[in-house]
């Protein structure tokens, strides 16, 4: 009975997977406030060249630089396990595998893309990168990344995080990173929200603004993204293209491919190397899993919006909460972004990808339950994900199916403690976001022409 089907260090892929190749049209391209598509030009203010290239190609597969090969080997290729124990515990039929990114230095999956991000900035000439970070996984992925690559970093955490995560932070700047509590008075638009809501917890989109503006104002200095965009979903299918080698180890296929959905990059990682197979007439269900207190895929709409709280990212046609939602205070399992990627957005609205919502205490349940069983204290982002999964391999326990069920274990608890205590204390509450709330929000998405 094998728990964990192993790659070597040779078997880490060579290339990345671009599933605008096997995409049933065009991408919707990114948009100016005036309605017309954006240049280039007015993205080399704030991303390397390569990185610009990548984000518009169409080339089914993109090499991967040696460099960055050499660095991802730190922690990949990352085990499959199987999960006998979450399996006997639910008493299902259900073969249930998970792909284990938690090993990573950052805990997360998150380095599988801001290494390479901070390799492209590196080699056009460029000194300090800017980001954001919401819970604090992606500041602490770039950081490592800077520290690794020789670039400076400075990252804008979301307020309330700031103050609720001091381990995220310790680690950013272990790494060596400047981290500072968003909204600052160091930008425009940190001031503007600060001087209209001093007492605002800030919120992605807020963030956002603030590292585009310092970056979009520097020369020496470029800003980086952890999610959303094309390039991020790229870099992150090293995951599905190692998950596909390693479920042929096992001898299965998966009949579902499950992983939690914020911005869409881990989902997108696991998920479309298999959407390939699909594409050429496979069977496969795959299913973004998201909160039903953010719910971006299940209640918001495919639209137009922008990528931050303030308008001055391009506007990306993707499912959105409108760009001045703000999650709920009670809300603890991070996925808070108000948008998520274009590529899966696509998809969903295609309907070749399925999304589904979960309460917030059943995503808690199925955290406690699955580091109970196999262990791993899983992030409450991940959490989503294996809920998800445990409805499905109960359904088969009702039916009789033995399914194979894969999930994407996107990364590990450990700094996330002080929300299981909550949970535990029984201080955690489901939140379904109101739906008058999100009519408001959708109401000020911009009007292009
Ligand atoms: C950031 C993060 C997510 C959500 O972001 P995506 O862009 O949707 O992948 C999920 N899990 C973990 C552990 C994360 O750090």
């Amino acid at each position: 009975m094998t728990t964990r089907f192993l790659l070597g260090e040779s078997d880490l892929p060579s290339h990345w997977y671009n599933v605008v190749a096997d995409l049933p049209s065009p991408p919707p391209p990114p948009m100016g406030p005036d309605g017309k598509p954006v240049t280039l030009d007015a993205l080399a203010a704030i991303f390397p060249p390569a990185l610009i290239e990548q984000e518009v190609s169409a080339e089914r597969w993109i090499p991967i630089p040696e460099e960055v090969r050499g660095i991802l080997r730190l922690w990949r290729p990352t085990p499959l396990h199987r999960a006998h124990r979450l399996e006997q515990a639910l008493k299902t039929p259900a073969k249930i595998y998970y792909k284990n990114e938690s090993v990573s230095p950052a805990g997360s999956h998150k380095p599988n893309t801001s290494i390479p991000q901070a390799w492209y900035n590196k080699a056009a000439g460029i000194r300090r990168l800017t980001t954001e970070t919401g819970a604090g996984q992606w500041g602490c992925s770039l950081a490592l990344a800077g520290q690794l690559l020789g670039l400076e970093v400075r990252v804008y955490m979301v307020k309330v995080s700031y103050e609720q995560k001091p381990y995220r932070r310790s680690l950013m700047k272990t790494w060596g990173a400047e981290v500072y509590a968003s909204p600052t008075r160091m930008t425009n638009a940190g001031r503007q929200i600060l001087d209209a809501h001093p007492d605002t917890p800030g919120s992605l989109g807020i963030a956002i603004s603030e590292a585009v503006e310092e970056a979009a104002g520097r020369a020496d200095t470029n800003y980086a993204l952890g999610s959303v965009l094309n390039h991020v979903m790229h870099h992150q299918t090293v995951i599905g293209l190692e998950a596909r080698r390693q479920m042929e180890l096992a001898g299965d296929y998966p009949d579902m491919v499950l992983a939690s959905c914020g911005g869409g990059s881990n989902f997108a990682g696991l998920a479309f190397p298999f959407f390939a197979d699909k594409a050429a007439g496979r069977r496969v269900r795959l299913v973004a899993v998201e909160p039903s207190s953010c719910p971006t895929l299940t209640k918001g709409v495919y639209a137009y919006d922008y990528g931050d709280a303030t308008g001055l990212t391009p506007l990306l046609k993707m499912h959105t909460l409108g760009h001045d939602f703000v999650p709920p205070g009670i809300h603890a399992g991070g996925l808070r972004y108000h948008g998520a990627a274009p590529l899966v957005s696509q998809l969903v609205h295609a309907g070749l990808v399925e999304a589904t919502a979960i309460p917030q205490l059943e995503t808690f349940e199925a955290g406690v339950l699955f580091a109970r069983t196999e262990g791993i204290v899983p992030a409450p982002e991940s959490s989503h994900a294996i809920a998800a999964t445990i409805r499905a391999a109960r359904e088969c326990a009702q039916s009789g199916e033995p399914k194979t069920l894969l999930f994407n274990l996107s990364g590990h608890g450990h700094f996330d403690m002080s929300a299981y205590d909550r949970f535990l204390a029984g201080e955690l509450q489901n939140y379904e976001y109101p739906t008058e709330a999100i009519r408001e929000a959708l109401s000020h998405l911009p009007k292009i022409a």
